[in-house]
């Protein structure tokens, strides 16, 4: 969460970016003007476009506004997985209808949790998150969209749901923090992984080692903001704006040029999401 350390500089300009991942309520914005000044300080250094992903319904409906304030903005809605015993019916309406708006490029961030349960109060169980989960991944499959995964300590039993329930033609994999092992289970069923600031901590050796094998058309960069701020700011409060210093850690690790990772990875995100620019 936003803490005392000062925000960190402007990178280096590093151009083109997608921001696949961030959530730019959490960042503080509230309404149109602050959505398009957060997004301009992203485009002034080459982020020109960010997916801003919803938690909670209150999210989603903050998500799918800011994607029609500003055209750079794109909105993915869902609820979270350690929100899913707040699913019920009402709420399922209401994420169907959001989730068919036509600035909503995908369904998010759904998944599994498994870290939370037990130590964070109000927390979905494991058998609501379950439940939760094939209900997301239904509704990707009706709307024909991509499903965004949030996965904590749940690499078998995502893998095991997504094959029961028959996974949508788009997986992606937000945060990517498991190991090589892990990596090499997602690439063969062409699922795609998106890296955050945490390939930037040097202590995150599998998380490293998974990196440097994803294929080039299987990769996308995400700030995850306001959480997650790439080394070396590591507690400082992170803002799309940040993205090209994870870009270049990345790239640095599999040893690519980072213009040329730039383009990767935006191509992937036009090509993922059906973005149009
Ligand atoms: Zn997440
Ligand atoms: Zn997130």
């Amino acid at each position: 969460m936003p803490s005392k350390r000062p925000a960190p500089e402007p990178p280096e300009p590093l151009s083109p970016l997608v921001d696949a991942h961030t959530h730019l309520d959490a960042c503080g914005a509230t309404d149109a003007e602050s959505v398009a000044a957060m997004v301009d300080r992203a485009a002034a250094v080459g982020v020109g476009r960010v997916v801003t992903i919803a938690d909670d319904l209150d999210a989603a409906r903050f998500a799918v506004r800011a994607a029609h304030w500003d055209q750079r903005v794109y909105a993915a809605v869902a609820l979270h997985p350690t929100r899913a015993n707040a699913l019920d019916d009402a709420a399922k309406r209401e994420l169907e209808r959001l989730a068919a708006d036509p600035r909503v490029v995908a369904v998010g961030e759904t998944g599994l949790d498994y870290y939370w349960p037990g130590k964070l109060d109000g927390c979905a169980g494991i058998e609501d998150q379950i439940e939760g989960f094939r209900w997301h991944i239904e509704l990707a499959k009706s709307l024909g969209k991509p499903l965004m995964i949030h996965n904590r300590e749940a690499d078998h039993d995502l893998l095991a749901v997504l094959l029961d329930e028959g996974a949508p033609d788009t997986v992606i994999f937000h945060c990517f923090s498991s190991d090589a092992n892990m990596a090499q289970a997602c690439v063969a069923e062409g699922y795609v992984l998106s890296f955050s600031g945490t390939v930037s901590f040097k202590n995150a050796h599998e998380l490293r080692e998974a990196a440097k094998l994803v294929p080039d058309e299987q990769i996308l960069v995400e700030t995850d903001a306001p959480f997650l701020t790439p080394h070396p700011f590591r507690g400082a409060p992170n803002e799309p704006y940040c993205l090209p210093y994870t870009v270049r850690a990345l790239a640095e690790l599999r040893d690519q040029d980072p213009a040329e990772l730039a383009k990767i990875t935006t191509a992937n995100a036009m090509r993922v999401y059906g973005m149009y620019f």
